[in-house]
């Protein structure tokens, strides 16, 4: 009985830590590039708030903010988006949703579409941060066609400042 005890104590306390554990910032501070920072510009401001956290923890670079009508719909035409003009969250001013990747400098174009798993420690970085500063959000991971790099505002969301 006692042994069972102890057992299942040392079980939660694993569970407990791992799940418990916060990510690490960086130890050498990642800095947004020109682009990024002229994207993330076109946000809602939480979603700066956020984006600017992140890459703390994680290189990231900023795939689009806002998108006109012009460019919705070659998006849409592309296949980039499921929506057209102006039923993305990227139309409204400022854009109420942004699209965030991991950069690697090693890779062509900085960002590699194949490291899922690079992708989904992002997304759950951006969770986190999002939790912890109150802002209500929907991940497009979440959608059924998983849109990995996108991150929006939630409808309730009326912003925190
Ligand atoms: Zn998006």
């Amino acid at each position: 009985m006692k042994l069972w005890i102890e057992l299942l104590r040392i079980i939660l306390k694993a569970l407990g830590g791992s799940s418990l554990k916060k990510p690490e910032k960086l130890e050498t501070p990642a800095a947004f590039g020109k682009r990024s920072l002229e994207r993330l510009e076109t946000c809602h401001e939480d979603l700066q708030e956020i984006a600017h956290e992140l890459i703390k923890y994680m290189d990231v670079t900023v795939l689009c903010g806002h998108r006109g009508e012009r460019e919705q719909n070659s998006a849409f035409n592309s296949g980039h988006s499921r929506l057209m003009f102006p039923r993305s969250k990227h139309n409204k001013t400022p854009s109420r949703a942004v699209d965030l990747a991991p950069y690697q400098g090693n890779v062509p174009g900085g960002v590699d579409w194949k490291d899922i798993g690079r992708f989904k420690k992002m997304v759950e970085l951006v969770e986190m941060i999002a939790k912890e500063k109150k802002i209500k959000i929907r991940l497009g991971r979440d959608f059924s066609f998983k849109d990995w790099p996108h991150v929006e505002l939630h409808d309730k969301h009326k912003g925190n400042k």
